[in-house]
């Protein structure tokens, strides 16, 4: 473990050799529909062709331009998301709030930190092929001991998310990091996340995350989905290979979700169980869709949401590209 001499937060630099794009996850058939009648999923980036016959996908509550809210069944919504939206399961509002901001936040530096270009100068093209590929099914991989090719990491294709999960986990426990799975039950599936966690040397009950989700779509046995999202998972292997080679201040989670694609299922049940833990997360980076550029333009997306902590780490992710002049052209 090398020291790390850098001001607090400034580790966070070396997200920026990945790309931030999170934008609407594929398309494509759902499972078998294990739900209740209807339940509440807000809809969005709803494409032109699919908003005016959105009443066929269930009882449209709420609508705006692009975005809905509409109550209906598990696999109805799931078919909206094969038609290129983007949903999001909304829960019964829970009592649980998350800690006290602490005082001390994320600061931008302005200039660059000899440590962060070396982090920078560590990630290798071949290293995120060759991640990249064991994810996609492109290269065999040795899970538990057999090996295998990951074809589909549909989280309704049993087989399939299980090894791309068992994959995940394996990878980041050779490296050192303490690795779990976080097991939750949804509409009948039981269904994983991988977390792994470098402990911080100064304050390790303040937590940043760096995650994605590992799951895809189509449902089916064979959904590569380079691009959505084993690219994003991709990002946080990788960080993770270089950043377990440092010794932090803060504690660095790293976090592989499932169910997204139905909803942002695997996220949503994390969340409630760190805020029943009362685990204090001080911000988290999320990747997706961070791989593919069809015109070579780098052009990327920035949600940082609208608090002012979220907001704080959106100007620094967009400083950092400034910084250390990253061809990225990034849209906030
Ligand atoms: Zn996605």
């Amino acid at each position: 473990m090398k020291p790390l001499p850098v001001k607090p937060g400034l580790w966070l630099f070396l997200i920026l050799l990945v790309f931030l794009l999170l934008a609407p996850c594929g398309s494509s058939p759902a499972g078998e529909d294990t739900s209740p009648p209807e339940a509440l999923f807000r809809v969005s980036r709803i494409r032109p062709d699919v908003r005016f016959r959105l009443s066929d996908f269930g009882e449209v509550l709420e609508f705006e331009t692009d975005s809905a809210l509409i109550r209906t069944t598990q696999r109805r919504a799931e078919l909206l998301a094969e038609a290129g939206a983007e949903i999001t399961r909304v829960f019964a509002p829970t009592s649980l709030s998350a800690p006290p901001v602490p005082s001390r936040v994320i600061s931008k530096s302005g200039a660059e930190e000899p440590v962060i270009r070396e982090i920078l100068n560590l990630v290798d093209r071949d290293g995120l092929e060759e991640i990249m590929g064991d994810l996609t099914g492109e290269n065999l991989v040795t899970i538990g001991g057999v090996e295998r090719r990951i074809l589909t990491r549909n989280s309704y294709q049993t087989e399939g998310i299980a090894w791309a999960t068992g994959y995940a986990y394996e990878r980041l426990e050779g490296l050192g990091l303490e690795v779990a799975y976080h097991e939750y039950e949804y509409n009948g599936n039981s269904w994983r996340n991988v977390v792994a966690e470098q402990p911080g040397s100064v304050n390790p009950e303040q937590i940043y995350i760096i995650c994605a989700h590992i799951d895809n779509l189509p449902t089916g046995p064979v959904a590569p989905g380079a691009d959505d999202n084993a690219s994003g998972s991709t990002a946080v292997l990788a960080a993770a290979g270089i950043l377990s080679d440092y010794s932090f201040e803060y504690t660095v989670r790293y976090l592989l979700f499932t169910g997204e694609e139905q909803g942002l299922i695997g996220s949503y049940y994390y969340v409630q169980d760190v805020l029943a833990a009362g685990d204090f997360i001080a911000g988290a980076l999320n990747f997706d869709m961070i791989a593919y550029d069809g015109d070579s333009d780098g052009a990327m997306e920035i949600y940082s949401g609208t608090t002012g902590a979220s907001n704080l780490l959106g100007d620094l992710f967009l400083d950092t590209i400034e910084v250390y002049g990253l061809a990225l052209d990034p849209v906030y």
